[in-house]
Parts: C-alpha cells; sequence; structure tokens
C-alpha cells in the first residue's frame, strides 16, 4: 500500500509566462516511450508480479523503492507542465466570451491540453499520442526485466537530454535538471543489481549518453545534496534491504562529486506544490469562483 506525501520531489520556480509549447515539450518526459509512466509502469507490475520476494528481497526491495520514486516523477512532471500551460497565473481576469479571447490557444501545439484538459498534463507524449501497456515489460525474468530497466532509465536520459536542449523556461529546465541526476542514480542502481547477479561491470558503461551531469547548471545543487549517491525509502519500514545493492562499499559515477551511496530513511526534500489559479475566462474551475470558494471555505472550517 501507499502513502501520499503533499509535496513535490523538487521545488519548480515559477515560470516567467505561459508557454503551452514548452509544456508540450515536457509531455515526451511523461507520456514518451522512456518517460515516467513508463518507468512507473515498469516497476510497479514488475514490483507486483515479483517472484520469490523473500529469498530475492534485496532485488524486490530495489525494484519497489525505485517504483515509489517514479510515482513522485509522474507527480513533479505533471506539475510541470500543468505550470507551464498556466504561467505566473492571475485568477482576476474577466474575459468576454464573445471576444475569441483564447485565440491563441488552437495554435498551440498539444491544443487539446487546453480544450479537453484545462491546462492539466495527461499521460501522453509531446505529439499527443497515448501511453499504453505496450510500454511495460515484466517478464518474471529477473536478468531481462533489470536489464530492460537499465535500458529505460538510458533511454530517459536522452529523452531529457534532449528536451532540456530545446528549452529557455527555467521551470522546464528544472524538472529535467532534476530528473537527469535521479535518472542517472536509477541506471547506476540496475547496473549494480546485474553486475551483483552476473559479475558483469555493467555500471562502466555510464553514464550513457555520454554527457556528465556537471554539464547542467540545474544538476549542480542536487550533486552538492548528493542526491547522486542517494535511494530513498520514503518513510516506509520495508525496503531496507536494497542497501544490499545500492550499498555503501559502492560509490559515485566517476565524474561526479565524489562518496559512498546511501539509502536515506525518509523523503527528499523537496518542495511545495504550486498554487496554481484558477482560469475563469476558459470555466476552471468555473466561471463564478466565489460561490465554490464559499462552499469550500465552510466545509474547511467544519473540518477544523
Ligand atoms: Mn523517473
Ligand atoms: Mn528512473
Amino acid at each position: 500500500m501507499f502513502m501520499r506525501i503533499d509535496k513535490l520531489q523538487a521545488e519548480l520556480p515559477v515560470p516567467k509566462k505561459p508557454d503551452p509549447n514548452a509544456a508540450a515539450a515536457l509531455q515526451e518526459l511523461l507520456g514518451g516511450k522512456y518517460g515516467e509512466m513508463s518507468t512507473l509502469g515498469n516497476y510497479m507490475f514488475q514490483s507486483f508480479n515479483f517472484r520469490n520476494k523473500t529469498k530475492l528481497r534485496p532485488f524486490y526491495s530495489l525494484v519497489s523503492a525505485i517504483f515509489m520514486e517514479e510515482l513522485g516523477h509522474v507527480e513533479l512532471v505533471s506539475n510541470g507542465i500543468a505550470m507551464l500551460n498556466n504561467g505566473p497565473g492571475d485568477d482576476t481576469e474577466e474575459v468576454d466570451v464573445s471576444k475569441a479571447p483564447f485565440e491563441d490557444m488552437k495554435d498551440a501545439r498539444l491544443a487539446g491540453s487546453f480544450f479537453s484538459n484545462g491546462g492539466g498534463a495527461m499521460p501522453v507524449n509531446s505529439n499527443a499520442q497515448s501511453w499504453n501497456a505496450d510500454m511495460v515489460t515484466t517478464t518474471g525474468n529477473l536478468i531481462i526485466d533489470l536489464l530492460h530497466n537499465f535500458h529505460l532509465e538510458c533511454g530517459a536520459r536522452l529523452h531529457k537530454l534532449r528536451v532540456y536542449e530545446t528549452l529557455t523556461d527555467p521551470t522546464g529546465r528544472e524538472v529535467c535538471g532534476y530528473l537527469l541526476v535521479r535518472g542517472s542514480v536509477h541506471a547506476h542502481a540496475y547496473g549494480l543489481a546485474l553486475k551483483k547477479i552476473t559479475g558483469v561491470e555493467i555500471e562502466k558503461m555510464l553514464p550513457t549518453p555520454n554527457i556528465k551531469l556537471d554539464a547542467i547548471p540545474e544538476c549542480q545543487k542536487y550533486l552538492q545534496e548528493g542526491s547522486h549517491r542517494r535511494l530513498y525509502r520514503f518513510g516506509s519500514p520495508d525496503y531496507a534491504e536494497m542497501a544490499g545493492i545500492w550499498s555503501n562499499d559502492e560509490v559515485a559515477l566517476p565524474g561526479d562529486p565524489p562518496g559512498n551511496l546511501e539509502i536515506v530513511e525518509g523523503p527528499p526534500e523537496g518542495g511545495k506544490m504550486a498554487e496554481l489559479l484558477g482560469n475563469y475566462g476558459a470555466f476552471a474551475p468555473d466561471y463564478a469562483p466565489e460561490e465554490i470558494f464559499e462552499v469550500a471555505t465552510k466545509l474547511y472550517k467544519k473540518s477544523r
């Protein structure tokens, strides 16, 4: 079972202006072949389907803990997309619906994210193709699943670098910077898991693609705090056994700040979720917000 924390794994800066096409680019990191829906779906079903959980506890724990983190990555990218679609926010604006107040939106690349989703994120890629179950690999063969996961994390890194190279807005760049560090951890972790089973030092292939994190300004604060050496248990009493793989005997990848690998009991410090304001001209949450706010205020007082 799961516990939810009402924070994001990283603090995202507020966009300088709405940028629906930047939000569309970030959709690739959510619903693309190597996006967060894919890493989540793969590790989630591998964890659910795992055989010999007791005998293979360190491997089961590793896949399960990384799956928990991926759920938070889906949340992080989704928030980034919604922030870029909305911009800094202004919930006072009154519009005349008869004057095409959202004329620009018909030319946005993913116009459906406005028309159907009110500026929110959806499990689709940057061209609005649906994410689907074909992106999930869960073979029941531990080595093949771990090899798939290693490939998936390297592919995700490729995605993120390319999306990063298209973005100027700080919100999307921060999403990429944080996830590049975490993707590097996951590729490293699956490489170490394969090494423990097979003896092959597959982690020596990293980083793939061959761009080190020190080339990305947005990665630097995460490297300084040691995020590249950490796996998290998010406060769960379980999954400590992954320390057999992500162990203190192993060290950071060459080129990253040195140090031993570590397991952190709690979640990352993270940051607060952006307060996205309504867009009343687009009926989100609706055209007369005062009435809904009044109902919510009464319910809130009753709960105290
Ligand atoms: Mn991820
Ligand atoms: Mn990952």
